[in-house]
């Protein structure tokens, strides 16, 4: 056995080479707010790194905000000084699904929120969203388009139908899609989108909220200076947005091949996580991301399963990274009505475009060994229980 294989990118990616040699030059950058030459040399990188940006998701530049990355987006999509048809929208509806920062940020913009159900697959559950629309009317909603922890793919299209029909803003958490799956602001019919540099091989810190023209923000998190037309103040992080542009420009490059092989690896090492007696593959019968695998067995320990793995050499994660050292079960798979035991074993495994074959051989074989020894007699019993259930 050599060397560590890295199984968890949808917690991050490794920096592409692309991004560092961008970044390395754009260190010595001034002010982009200063008019002299060296602060319009700064400003010419900026602007480069935000119509990479736009493009990527068929937005215009002046319609992207840099922030210090997915969590501080969410935030700014969710502050309370959005207005559709003039009027202030102060009422929430957020997916039971979402991301602890739209759930968090939510909480922080007001305490109207309605939480939407999702289905046993982690598909939102457009009903349900139909009758919190009809029950108290316009409201900014926000459903991301791919989860973190299943990679289940939601129907945000239809989802923008029903909120814009009801006279609602749409925000979208795209992080994890991002750079994984084509991305179209005006196909999704999502007025406000949310994406991370570091999800995409850029560098960590570095994020963007994007608006569908047309839609303002009129009441920015951070307060002071006029950049990012007074919609986000504090001097840019010059080298983070240039790295940022410089991933963006590498991952729409390469991402119809990127997807597909990524796709063809996971199948491979789903095939093998399926002949373990009792594996459950969430969300595997509704379109998901090319590179995530949610894994559960009953009667397997996902924090000591984690570490298992880490031993063998292979970095995976126990539900939600960004959650991970808190011991609780994920907030997704309870919302998908998960059995407790078996959201208490859910591992996942997120592959990434430098994975190789090799790589996911190496997990099975890891895999085949931890399931042996991990399971307790006690658990076995659970295990039998559950088979004949
Ligand atoms: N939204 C989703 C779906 C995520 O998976 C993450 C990070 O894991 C974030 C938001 C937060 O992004 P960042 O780490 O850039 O703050």
């Amino acid at each position: 056995m050599t060397g560590r294989v890295y199984l968890d990118w949808n917690a991050t990616t490794p920096l592409r080479e692309e991004a560092r040699a961008a970044m390395a030059a754009a260190f010595e950058l001034g002010n982009p707010s200063a008019v002299h030459a060296e602060g319009r040399r700064a400003r010419g990188a900026v602007e480069e790194a935000r119509a990479a940006v736009a493009a990527a998701v068929g937005a215009r530049p002046q319609d992207v905000i840099f922030t210090s990355g997915g969590t501080e987006a969410n935030a700014l999509a969710l502050t309370p000084g959005l207005k559709t048809f003039g009027k202030p929208l102060d009422r929430l509806i957020i997916s039971s699904i979402e991301h602890a920062s739209v759930l968090a940020g939510g909480r922080f913009a007001t305490d109207r929120i309605s939480a939407m159900a999702v289905d046993r697959s982690g598909v939102v559950d457009l009903e349900h969203l139909k009758l919190l629309l009809e029950a108290d009317g316009p409201a900014l909603v926000s459903v991301m388009l791919a989860n973190n922890e299943t990679g289940a793919i939601q129907p945000i299209a239809a989802v923008a139908e029903l909120v814009h029909r009801a006279g609602g803003l749409l925000h979208v958490d795209a992080v994890q899609a991002f750079g994984k799956i084509p991305i179209d602001i005006k196909q999704l019919g999502a007025d406000l989108v949310s994406v991370s540099a570091h999800k995409i091989g850029g560098p960590k810190g570095v994020g963007a909220l994007i608006l569908a023209e047309g839609v303002a923000i009129s009441e920015p998190l951070l307060r002071g200076g006029g950049q990012e037309q007074g919609r986000r103040a504090g001097t840019e992080n010059v080298a983070g947005i240039v790295g940022f542009g410089a991933a963006v420009k590498a991952a729409i490059a390469a991402l119809p091949g990127d997807a597909e092989r990524m796709q063809k690896l996971r199948q491979k090492l789903e095939k093998i996580l399926r002949q373990t007696q009792g594996s459950v593959i969430f969300a595997s019968d509704v379109p998901r991301l090319p590179n995530t695998t949610l894994v559960g067995l009953p009667g397997l320990k996902a924090e000591t399963a984690v570490i298992g793995f880490d031993l063998a050499g292979i970095a995976v994660s126990s539900g939600s990274a960004c959650s991970s050292g808190k011991v609780q079960p994920s907030h997704v798979l309870r919302a998908m009505q998960v059995d407790e035991a078996l959201t208490r074993s859910a591992i996942r495994i997120s592959l990434g475009w430098t994975t190789t074959e090799g790589d996911v051989e190496r997990c099975a074989e890891a895999w085949r060994k931890l399931i042996g020894s991990l399971i307790t007699r006690d658990d076995e019993t659970e295990l039998e229980r559950f088979q004949t259930s």
